[in-house]
């Protein structure tokens, strides 16, 4: 960034050294309150969007010409040369329009594939929340104009250059922008004029991440004003489309090509011993060269993934990677988040607890939703009292005031009471509301002021906050006393938590009493084990009144902390089980994949929840053997495991309880280090980490923070559990397509390279021409090959263990197949052309005849491709139209090669007699036989121990 230090843009004034007050007159802004929504869409009209300009890497024609880079296409163009000075002009123009036809078809296709790929990408959008007209809302980050006041908390990305004010502990990582991977600290005084870039500490740059901590920021500068926009120009994502596979598929193509180079020059020696001619040698070696090479395999696999990827988005997994559409099928453990994932995130206060009563007596909530009606009603079933149930007031406040969340009433679009923000806050809001809504009328006018969350929010004003984060695991807020001096801090957050911040508590009526930390932990065992997730609560008074300028720090809330808490009781909420979890977690099972819950939560509330769920099952283990289910493994205890006893225990272990997102990261690499394909969900800055680490990084779309999904291979459009499991299928079918493919192309391509080396090692004329072979390839690549990436899913791909990732691309049963194959074309072939020459027909005649046993063959073996151990038959015959029009096109352009007279002449075809069709076709129907004889043989003598292998 040191080029944008030394010249600063001359128009825009040093914002780093205004005051708060002098940047919100310059930009015509209220630094508390924003701008108008009006002002702010005019502006916007006048700005335009907040969005970097995007340039393409690099210009069509230099990705159309690099179609010409490869072995195959030299080859082609060194034939087109050749037979140019040999005078065979129409064999030359023809090989060069392959060529040229050749490269158009493949940057099409990976034009497409990039395409999809990118408008997935770009389909992702950020937002923002900002405070306009006084309130807060939130708004695409495209929508942001100069002046808008924009809120930050950890995991949000900057969405614009801001100028920043009123912070909490802001840290921002800027790696993505100075490759700088430490936390800045920010701070919001007004610094020299001629602080350098990187010392700005009181302005956040577009691009950064918010690494912990909130605060908020008047924008200063959007889309390409901004610094990223100003030094760099974004490039266009989608050019890297490589996975292992295919550079895999690469590297076998480059030892194939040096083996058939090789194979081709030693027959044309031989040749030459035959006395043939070096032209007809030469011819004879290109034709070998063209039908050995599988050309339709790279695009294929290119094609495979993308229509992998766009499925995948269908069922609301969005690839971020391509790579992960591969590890995907061979996943062998999901690590997953409980709460919104393997849950509803739909969060209802069901429960509440206070100081001094018994700990298996609680409060009960009436009522459905988050619409803020219900009965309340204490342990004996009395309808709540504000005379008499003071504490639970006190209570259900400080639910109200230590919260970000609001509740919204039914519109006119949805018909039902909604929540803005965090779900486990929105219900500790609905529960103080209907307790407010309780009290309402009648003698307790004055009881719903002291508990309406929005009553209580504007009369104890907040100074200040500390979010919610996993890490710390509570949530802290400073408000100012509504009557008289001083202050009140109120915390809510895990019960260990909070306990340990306890040295009080207040009694059932109101007064100051011991705190009982045992009483406290019973009850909430008991709300816990009712799969109840669990919240404490407690306030302190301070003797300080806050003001704007106090801020809250971590280091406040340490266990010893002067003066210490009182403790207010425990709110217990309810987050139901996702159906559709359970069923996909029965899947994963079945598919040989194991399910972790990884939680934040209590143990026993997670236990509960994961017998809901069916990742344990009674007296069931994960593999279905049958055993005791392992006891949960919580944070605390996993501290205490040591490197080398973790793999073990991970493996066994279903529940890990109360982890912090660093304990995730360890996970990961303990059960990689058993070897297993880890996929990992996460939400929070924190789990980035973890996120990179695993070999499927998961991100939640909903909940996820900017962080978790820039860390991520998959983003999950509905934060749902389901779609992991479709994503292991989707991943399965991918793999099991591309199988497929390649278990027909390389005996489609061996055949024909064989009838071509026999050829010319007995020094025979040539059944199959260069142009011949060039467009038996090609063509029937595409349009026969092609349609096997559009097969629907073997209806049995969740029934199997997971793909071995070390498994090779050629295994001992497609190498075997592929010879098989192979012999029968070639001998079908050879046969075919010398019959024909016997018979007195001409060579034309003889290699049309050669070639079309080519190409029948082709098809049929395409029918046993289709699957690759069972016969061709359990696959219900119409159910790939693609396959269909594939077939039929490939017969019409045979038909229009060899029965159109001029074209006929160009590719040396001629026509045939229906005998010579008639035993085409035998020959076809021989091949399938041999094939399907040759599978059952395999299943009843040889049954593979990974059926998903050919
Ligand atoms: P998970 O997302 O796996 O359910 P979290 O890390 O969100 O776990 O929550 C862990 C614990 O932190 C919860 O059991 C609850 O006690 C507490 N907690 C959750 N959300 C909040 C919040 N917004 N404010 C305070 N405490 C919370
Ligand atoms: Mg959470």
């Amino acid at each position: 960034m040191s080029s944008t230090d030394t010249q600063p843009s001359p128009a825009s004034p040093k914002w780093h050294a205004l005051s708060i007050e002098q940047v919100a007159s310059e930009l015509g802004t209220d630094a508390r309150s924003g701008l108008s929504a009006s002002e702010a869409s005019q502006r916007l009209e006048r700005d335009g969007p907040n969005t970097i300009t995007v340039k393409d890497s690099s210009p069509w024609w230099v990705r159309f010409l690099l179609q010409f880079h490869a072995p195959l296409i030299y080859i082609l163009l060194a034939a087109t040369v050749v037979t140019l000075f040999l005078g065979e002009y129409v064999d030359s123009a023809v090989i060069f329009a392959v060529v040229l036809v050749n490269a158009v078809i493949g940057y099409v296709q990976e034009t497409r594939a990039a395409n999809a790929i990118d408008a997935l990408a770009k389909s992702m959008t950020i937002e923002a929340n900002v405070r306009r007209d006084g309130r807060r809302s939130r708004v695409d980050a495209a929508d942001l104009v100069i002046g808008d006041v924009v809120l930050l908390e950890a995991g949000d990305k900057v969405p614009a250059d801001l100028r920043l004010q009123r912070l909490q502990d802001l840290h921002t990582d800027e790696s993505s922008l100075t490759g700088e991977s430490e936390p800045i600290p920010k701070n919001a005084s007004t610094l020299d004029e001629d602080t350098v870039l990187a010392e700005r500490l009181n302005m956040a740059y577009a691009g950064s991440l918010i690494a912990r901590g909130g605060g908020e920021g008047i924008v200063i500068a959007t889309a390409d004003k901004t610094e990223v926009g100003r030094i760099s120009e974004m490039i266009a994502g989608a050019d890297a489309i490589a996975t292992p596979l295919t550079r895999k598929i690469a590297q076998f193509s480059k030892v194939l090509l040096i083996f058939i180079l090789a194979l081709a020059a030693l027959a044309f020696l031989v040749g030459m011993l035959h006395d043939r001619t070096p032209t007809e040698m030469f011819m004879a070696s290109v034709a070998l060269a063209v039908s050995a090479i599988p050309e339709g395999l790279p695009p294929a696999v290119t094609v495979m993934l993308a229509v992998g990827v766009s499925r995948m988005a269908q069922r609301k997994a969005i690839i971020r990677n391509l790579p992960a559409v591969e590890a995907l099928g061979s996943t062998t453990v999901i690590c997953s988040d409980k709460t919104g994932t393997l849950t509803q995130n739909q969060m209802t206060v069901e429960a509440a607890w206070i100081p001094g009563s018994e700990s298996n007596q609680f409060y009960t909530f009436g009522g459905v939703g988050y619409e803020p009606a219900g009965r309340i009603a204490g342990p004996d079933d009395q309808e709540a009292d504000p005379s008499r149930d003071v504490t639970l007031v006190e209570l259900l406040r400080a639910g109200a005031l230590c919260n970000d969340a609001t509740i919204e009433e039914p519109t006119e679009e949805e018909s039902r009471w909604t929540i803005q923000g965090d779900p486990t806050e929105g219900a500790l809001v609905v529960a103080a509301a209907k307790l407010a809504n309780a009290f309402q009328g009648g003698d307790h006018a004055s009881a719903f002021e002291q508990v309406d969350p929005e009553t209580v929010n504007s009369r104890w004003e907040r100074m200040s906050a500390l979010p919610f984060d996993s890490e710390h695991q509570y949530m802290a807020t400073l408000h100012r006393q509504p009557e008289g001096d001083g202050g009140m801090l109120y915390v809510k957050g895990s019960v260990e938590r909070i306990t340990t911040m306890c040295r009080s508590a207040v009694g059932t009526d109101g007064s100051d009493v011991d705190f009982d930390s045992d009483a406290v932990h019973e009850a909430a065992s008991e709300l816990a084990s009712r799969g109840l997730r669990v919240l404490a609560f407690a306030r302190r008074a301070t003797a300080d009144t806050p003001d704007s300028n106090t801020e809250l720090s971590h280091d406040m809330f340490n266990g010893d902390a002067e003066g210490g808490f009182v403790f207010l009781g425990l709110q217990g909420m309810l987050d139901p089980p996702r159906e559709e979890a359970k069923v996909a977690v029965a899947q994963c099972l079945a598919a040989g994949v194991r399910v972790k819950m990884i939680t934040g939560d209590h143990a026993l509330t997670a236990t509960t929840i994961a017998g809901m769920i069916g990742i344990t099952r009674d007296g069931l283990l994960q593999d279905g053997s049958e055993g005791e289910t392992p006891p949960p493994v919580t944070g605390a205890e996993m501290e205490k495991i040591s490197d080398d006893d973790l793999p073990e225990i991970a493996a066994r272990t279903d529940v890990f309880a109360r982890m912090t997102p660093e304990q995730k990261l360890r996970l990961v690499r303990a059960l990689q280090s058993r070897g297993e394909i880890v996929a990992m969900t996460g939400d929070g800055v924190n789990d980035a980490p973890a996120l990179r680490q695993a070999d499927i990084g998961i991100a939640m779309g909903i909940a996820g923070t900017e962080a978790a999904k820039d860390a991520a291979d998959i983003i999950l459009a509905d934060d749902n559990f389901a779609s992991i499991e479709s994503a292991v299928e989707e991943g399965r079918a991918v793999y099991a397509n591309l199988t497929k493919f390649i278990v027909w192309t390389l005996p489609t391509n061996g055949g024909q390279a064989l009838v071509i080396l026999f050829s010319m090692f007995i020094g025979a004329v040539l059944p199959i021409l260069p142009v011949q072979a060039l467009y038996i390839n090609m063509v029937s690549a595409i349009l026969l090959g092609m349609p096997l990436i559009f097969e629907a899913k073997d209806p049995d791909i969740m029934d199997r263990p997971p793909r071995d990732p070390a498994r090779p691309l050629l295994t001992f049963e497609t190498i075997m197949r592929t010879a098989l194959v192979a012999i029968l074309l070639c001998a079908g072939a050879t046969a075919m052309f010398h019959w024909e020459l016997d018979r007195g027909e001409s060579e034309a005649a003889a290699r049309t005849a050669a070639v079309s046993v080519i190409i029948f063959g082709q098809i049929m073996y395409l029918f046993s491709a289709r699957a690759l151990l069972n016969p061709a038959w359990s696959v219900p015959i119409w159910s790939n139209p693609w396959l269909w029009a594939g077939i039929a096109s490939m017969l019409a352009v045979q038909a229009t090669l060899v029965y159109v007279e001029p074209i006929a002449n160009v590719f040396h075809f001629a026509a045939l007699d229906p005998i010579a069709l008639g035993l085409i076709g035998a020959i076809g129907v021989v091949v399938f036989m041999v094939v399907e004889t040759e599978k059952a043989i395999r299943r009843r003598y040889f049954p593979p121990e990974d059926p998903d292998a050919p």
